[in-house]
C-alpha cells in the first residue's frame, strides 16, 4: 500500500471508521490486518478495512499507527468485503463488526497463529540411531520405536509422555542429537473423517445430489424441503464431500451442535476429509485454532452454530444452512445478523452455491422459491420408507384432563411402555408451574423487574422468572391476604415428569430442558442414552424437537398446542407449524409407524387441520396470503427501533421524537416508499428493570427503506435526548417484543 493514511475499524458503537498515519515501516499493511492505534489515552486493536492519500483530519491532529499485528490479512479480501457488506445492511458499526467475527483471542494482540499441538517424529538419523543405540538406552528407544512405528505423520506429545518416566529430558536429548524432528500440527485438533459409503441414495435423493452437482461453480441457492427423516443429512454429505474432493471447503451451518451429534457423526464417517467443528463448547484457543485452520484451508469441512457464518475459508466452495427456519441463526442482542440471510450473500459474493435445507422451510424462503430466486429440491418421502407420522386431535375442552394430561395420550404412553417403544413427550414450558395462584384472593406471584408470571421450580424450590433470571423463596402464606392457599397452576416439565413418574410405575424418564442440560457432554451422553433404549419416555422442551434420529420412538404426546395460535407475533403460526412438525418428525422414522397425539382447545383451527394432513404447501400458501394482506415480511421489509431505560417514560418519549424526525425526513417524499407506525410501548413492557418502547418502520422497497434508516439513524445518532436511553435499530427483526 503506497498511501500514507489507513482507515481502520474500532470496535466501538460508532458508525465510521478513524485515521491513522503509517510510519514508513508499516507501509506494507494491508486490508484486513490488525493494528493497535492510540486512541485518547489507550491504545486498541482496530483493523485497517481502507486507505488514502490524505485524511479529512489536519495533520497535526493525525496519530500513527503503533504497531503492525498481522504481516498478511486476518481476514482475507473476500470476507472483508462481506462483512462490510453486512454492516452497511443492518447499519451497525464495522468495528463492532469485525470484533464478531474474529475469534475471543484475537482481539488481543495474539498472533494470528495460534499455539498448535506439538508433534515429533523421527529423522533418518534417529532410524540409524535405533538400531545401533545400547540396549541400556531404554527410554530413547521407546520413544523412537514409538516414533518409527507412527511412520511419517509421527505422534503427538500427548502420545509419548506416558512412554517414559522424565519425557521433557528424553525429548530434549533426542532432539539435541538431531534424532527427532518438532512440528507444529493443526491437524491433531481437526477429526479427520474416513470415507465409509452411506446407504444407497433413493431417486430424490439422487436428483437433488444431482441438481446441486452440476451447479457446484457458481452461485446457485438451493432451498432442500425434505420432510422429516427424508435424509436429508445425506445429500449434505454428498455434496460436501464432491466439492472437499475438488479442493475447496464447505462451511455448515447447524442451530445447535449438542442437539444434532448424528450430523457431526455422519460427517465424521463419511466425509473423507478433514473437519472443524465450532460451537460454544470451544475454549477460547480451541476457537481460534478451528478459525484459523479454516483460514488457512487445513480444514476441508466446517460445521458450527450462528456465528460460524464468519469463519474465513481459504478456498470456499460450498454453504448449507441446516434447519433453515430455525430462529437460532439469528442473534438477537448487539450486532443484530441473521446468519442465514448472511450465509446466502457471502455464498453469492463467492460465486459457489448455497444449500437451505428444512423440513418446513421459512415463509421469506418459500417465498423466495415461488419468486424464482431459490431453486427447491424437493424429498417427500421417508428415507428408509418408513409412512409419516399419524397425527390426531385431542381436545382439551371435551376431554378430562389431569395434570395437564387426558387420558388417550396415558393409555397411548402405557402401550409404548408395554411393547417396548419409546415416546416423547413435548411441554412448551420449563419448571414445575407457571403460575403460583392465590384461591382466596387470586394474588399471583410475578417478577419485581419484569412485567411476567414467576415460574415456579420444583427441585431446587425457587420462583424464577425466565426473562431476567431473578429468583427467590416462595411464600408459604399469600403476601396479599396471609391464607396458606398458594396453589400451583399450569403445567411445566418438572410437573409432568412427577406425574408420569407417578402414573406408570417404574417408567424410566428423561427431561431434557435448559434447566437440566449443563453442558455439550452431558446433553451428548444424554442422547445417546436415548438411542441405546435406557430410556422410555423423553419429556422436554424444543430440546427434544431438534433435528434428532431416535429409531425406537413411535409416540410424540403434544399437550399444549395453543400458545402460538392467537398472538401478537405475526410469525407465531409459522413457529407453532414448524415446531409442531419438527417433533411429531420425531416419530416412527424406522420401521414402526408413528402417532402423534395433539392436545388443544381448538381442535377445528385451520392450522391444525393442515398439520394433520401434512399439507405444509397449503399451509404456506395461507399464510402468505394473509402476510401479504397484513402488510408483513416476506412482502414487506421490517426494522424495529427499540429503547429502554429505568426512567418510565424515556423510551415511549425518545421513540416518539424518533418518530417526529422521521416523518419530517419522509414529509418530502411523494409516495408511501417508507411508513412510521406509532411508537408504543413494547408488549412486555417492563424487562429486567427497564422500561422498553419500540416504533416498527417498515417498506416495500429494500432500497428506500436502507437509504431512509441510514439517514435516520445520522439523525438520531445527533439527538440529545438519546443519551438518556439505550436504543437500537433491528433490521429484518425476528422478535417483536
Ligand atoms: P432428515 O435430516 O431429512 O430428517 P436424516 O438425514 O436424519 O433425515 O435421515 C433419516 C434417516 O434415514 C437416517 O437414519 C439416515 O441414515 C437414513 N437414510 C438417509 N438416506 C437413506 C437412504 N437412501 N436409504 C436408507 N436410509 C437412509
Ligand atoms: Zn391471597
Ligand atoms: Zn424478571
Amino acid at each position: 500500500m503506497r498511501n500514507r493514511v489507513v482507515q481502520v475499524a474500532l470496535p466501538l458503537p460508532a458508525r465510521r471508521t478513524f485515521d491513522y498515519q503509517l510510519r514508513r515501516e508499516h507501509r506494507a499493511v494491508r486490508e484486513g490486518s490488525r493494528v493497535r492505534v492510540p486512541l485518547q489515552q489507550r491504545e486498541m486493536t482496530g483493523m485497517v478495512i481502507g486507505s488514502a492519500t490524505i485524511s479529512r483530519v489536519p495533520q497535526r491532529k493525525l496519530k500513527s499507527v503503533s504497531a503492525v499485528l498481522d504481516t498478511e490479512p486476518s481476514i482475507p479480501s473476500g470476507l472483508l468485503k462481506f462483512l462490510k457488506w453486512a454492516a452497511d445492511y443492518y447499519h451497525h458499526p464495522i468495528g463492532e463488526v469485525i470484533r464478531a467475527a474474529l475469534p475471543t483471542a484475537m482481539r488481543s494482540t495474539r498472533s494470528m497463529q495460534p499455539r498448535l499441538p506439538t508433534r515429533y517424529s523421527l529423522t533418518s538419523a534417529g532410524r540409524a540411531a535405533l538400531r545401533s543405540l545400547s540396549k541400556q538406552a531404554i527410554a530413547q528407544r521407546r520413544v523412537l520405536g514409538a516414533l518409527e512405528e507412527a511412520g511419517d505423520g509421527g505422534l503427538p506429545l500427548d502420545a509419548l509422555t506416558h512412554l517414559v518416566a522424565r519425557p521433557a529430558s528424553t525429548l530434549k536429548l533426542l532432539r539435541d542429537h538431531g534424532w527427532i524432528e518438532m512440528y507444529q500440527n493443526a491437524e491433531d485438533f481437526l477429526l479427520t473423517a474416513a470415507k465409509k459409503a452411506g446407504p444407497a441414495l433413493n431417486q430424490s435423493q439422487r436428483r437433488a445430489v444431482r441438481g446441486i452437482g452440476a451447479a457446484l461453480s457458481r452461485y446457485v441457492p438451493f432451498l432442500l424441503q425434505g420432510v422429516t427423516g427424508s435424509g436429508k443429512t445425506e445429500i449434505y454429505l454428498k455434496a460436501a464431500a464432491s466439492v472437499v474432493a475438488n479442493g475447496r471447503q464447505a462451511l455448515v451451518l447447524v442451530p445447535e451442535i449438542a442437539l444434532t451429534p448424528q450430523l457431526l457423526a455422519r460427517f465424521q464417517e463419511g466425509l473423507g476429509g478433514t473437519l472443524a467443528a465450532i460451537h460454544s463448547g470451544l475454549t477460547d484457543r480451541e476457537r481460534h485454532i478451528a478459525w484459523w485452520a479454516a483460514r488457512q484451508g487445513l480444514a476441508d469441512v466446517v460445521v458450527g452454530t450462528r456465528s460460524a457464518v464468519f469463519t474465513p475459508l481459504a478456498r470456499p466452495g460450498l454453504y448449507i444452512v441446516d434447519e433453515e427456519h430455525d430462529a437460532s441463526y439469528k442473534q438477537q442482542d448487539g450486532f443484530r445478523y441473521h446468519a442465514r440471510d448472511l450465509i446466502v450473500k457471502r455464498a453469492h459474493q463467492d460465486g459457489v452455491p448455497v444449500i437451505l435445507g428444512s423440513a418446513t422451510p421459512s415463509l421469506e424462503s418459500m417465498e423466495n422459491v415461488r419468486r424464482g430466486r431459490y431453486r427447491q429440491l424437493l424429498l417427500k418421502q421417508r428415507a428408509r420408507g418408513a409412512a409419516m407420522p399419524k397425527f390426531q386431535l385431542l381436545d382439551l375442552g371435551r376431554l378430562p384432563v389431569t395434570s395437564g394430561m387426558t387420558p388417550p395420550v396415558l393409555a397411548a404412553l402405557r402401550l409404548r411402555l408395554d411393547r417396548g417403544e419409546q415416546s416423547i413427550v413435548y411441554v412448551n414450558r420449563r419448571g414445575f408451574a407457571p403460575v403460583v395462584l392465590c384461591s382466596t384472593c387470586r394474588w399471583q406471584a410475578r417478577c419485581d423487574r419484569c412485567d411476567v408470571h414467576l415460574t415456579l421450580h420444583r427441585r431446587s424450590e425457587r420462583l424464577r422468572c425466565h426473562h431476567c433470571g431473578a429468583s427467590r423463596d416462595p411464600p408459604e402464606q399469600c403476601p396479599n391476604c396471609g391464607q396458606s392457599t398458594l396453589h400451583p397452576v399450569g403445567e411445566g416439565t418438572q410437573r409432568i415428569e412427577d406425574t408420569l413418574q407417578k402414573a406408570l410405575p417404574g417408567v424410566r424418564i428423561l427431561r431434557l430442558d435448559s434447566d437440566n442440560t449443563g453442558n455439550a457432554a452431558g446433553l451428548a451422553a444424554d442422547l445417546a442414552r436415548v438411542r441405546q433404549g435406557t430410556i422410555d419416555v423423553l419429556v422436554g422442551t424444543q430440546l427434544v424437537a431438534k433435528g434428532h434420529d431416535f429409531p425406537a420412538v413411535t409416540l410424540v404426546c403434544i399437550l399444549n398446542a395453543d400458545s402460538g395460535l392467537y398472538s401478537v407475533d405475526f410469525r407465531a403460526a409459522e413457529r407453532l407449524y414448524q415446531q409442531l412438525t419438527q417433533v411429531a418428525g420425531r416419530a416412527g422414522r424406522a420401521d414402526r409407524p408413528g402417532q402423534v397425539l395433539v392436545q388443544t382447545r381448538y381442535p377445528e383451527n385451520v392450522s391444525f387441520s393442515r398439520l394433520v394432513r401434512h399439507d405444509f404447501s397449503g399451509f404456506v400458501k395461507a399464510e402468505l396470503d394473509q402476510r401479504r394482506l397484513a402488510r408483513c415480511p416476506p412482502f414487506v421489509r421490517f426494522a424495529l427501533l427499540r429503547a429502554e431505560s429505568l426512567r418510565p417514560a424515556a423510551p415511549l418519549e425518545f421513540v416518539s421524537l424518533a418518530a417526529r424526525v422521521g416523518h419530517r425526513r419522509l414529509a418530502g417524499q411523494a409516495s408511501q416508499a417508507v411508513r412510521l407506525m406509532d411508537p408504543v410501548p413494547s408488549p412486555m413492557e417492563r424487562r429486567a428493570g427497564r422500561y422498553r418502547a419500540q416504533l416498527l418502520v417498515t417498506s416495500r422497497a429494500h432500497t428506500l427503506l436502507h437509504r431512509f434508516l441510514g439517514d435516520w439513524l445520522c439523525d438520531l445518532e445527533g439527538l440529545k435526548r438519546g443519551r438518556s436511553v439505550r436504543w437500537s435499530l433491528d433490521v429484518d427483526p425476528i422478535e417483536m417484543y
